[in-house]
């Protein structure tokens, strides 16, 4: 049996899932709705949203792409999140990291309503997972996606000596407060973490998020280790490659994600989930 983890395969199933909910939701007249809203012309940021907006349409959910040229003015970003906070056709707001630097994105994140924050931003959001809070409430898409992966092939992280390498506010952190919800031991390095080798080499489960390609060697993995590769970084060659030296860490790891078709696959897809719960999150009351 294989030890590579496909999200290809995981995120086609979960895309199935999601597609059955909305046919539901519409034998209830009810559409679940997504407003992605896109600041400026970064080629990667385009890509990335364009597909989101396609794989949204085409599981049944309506998607409203909302694009500002990278000169938009604070106030008139803030009046549209006001407009789809009150717009009954959605049911997630979403803006496309990074905004242009004379933009203030945390007042945009949280201008968002709390219960249309699909990207799990929302400090609301944040301090109910950070809580472990029982009730619905959005996670951050890629972290989530993670936990169902882990879930799917049986990986229990209780007791797991987990280190995240990577603390951003989009996967580092919740995903630390999800292990440790889940009783791992969780260690979360940065890029001034000494020695990282010597900590992630105690790592029963390693999960990367630093955007530094092969930044993790086979000598810094201990054998047997589950490791999931969050890193996307497009070399010269223009070829796609994680933050793990896959090649070599796949011949000790247990089960190992690859690059691309691992985390990249199940974060679309749990975007799509979040966005039907907090649909019917919304209509189910
Ligand atoms: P970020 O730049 O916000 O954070 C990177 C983190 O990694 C920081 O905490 C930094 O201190 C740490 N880091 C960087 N170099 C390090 C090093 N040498 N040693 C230890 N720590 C180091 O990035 P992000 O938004 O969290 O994204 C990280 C990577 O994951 C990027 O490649 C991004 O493209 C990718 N990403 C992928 C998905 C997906 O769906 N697969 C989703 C989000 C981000």
């Amino acid at each position: 049996m294989t030890n590579i983890i496909d999200g290809r395969q995981l995120a086609k199933k979960l895309n199935l899932q999601t597609k059955r909910r909305v046919e539901c939701l519409a034998k209830r007249k009810i559409q679940p709705g997504i407003a992605l809203i896109l600041v400026g012309d970064d080629p990667a940021s385009l890509i990335y949203t364009r597909n989101k907006h396609r794989r949204t349409t085409k599981l049944g959910i309506h998607s409203v792409l909302k694009r500002f040229p990278a000169t938009v003015d604070q106030a008139t970003v803030m009046a549209t999140i006001k407009q789809y906070n009150h717009d009954e056709s959605i049911d997630a707001i979403i803006v496309q990291e990074p905004l242009p630097s004379h933009l203030d994105g945390q007042a945009i994140t949280n201008a968002i309503r709390p219960d249309k924050d699909v990207d799990g931003l929302h400090p609301l959001n944040l301090g109910k997972l950070y809580g472990n809070q029982t009730g619905h409430y959005p996670i951050a898409c890629t972290p989530r996606g993670i936990m169902t992966m882990l879930d799917h092939y049986r990986v229990n992280p209780a007791g797991m000596n987990a280190v995240i390498v990577g603390r951003s506010i989009l996967v580092g952190k919740p995903l630390a407060a999800l292990l440790t919800n889940a009783d791992a031991t969780v260690s979360v390095a940065n890029r001034y973490t000494k020695n990282l080798p010597a900590l992630t080499r105690q790592a029963d489960l390693l999960v990367v998020a630093a955007g530094s390609p092969h930044l993790i060697k086979k000598s810094a993995v201990k054998p047997g280790a589950v490791v999931i590769d969050v890193g996307i970084n497009r070399l010269p060659s223009g070829k796609l490659t994680g933050d793990v030296d896959f090649d070599n860490v796949k011949d000790i790891a247990k089960l190992i994600t690859p690059v691309p078709g691992g985390v990249g696959q199940m974060t679309i897809a749990t975007l799509m989930q979040q966005t039907v719960d907090l649909a019917e999150w919304r209509h189910n009351g």
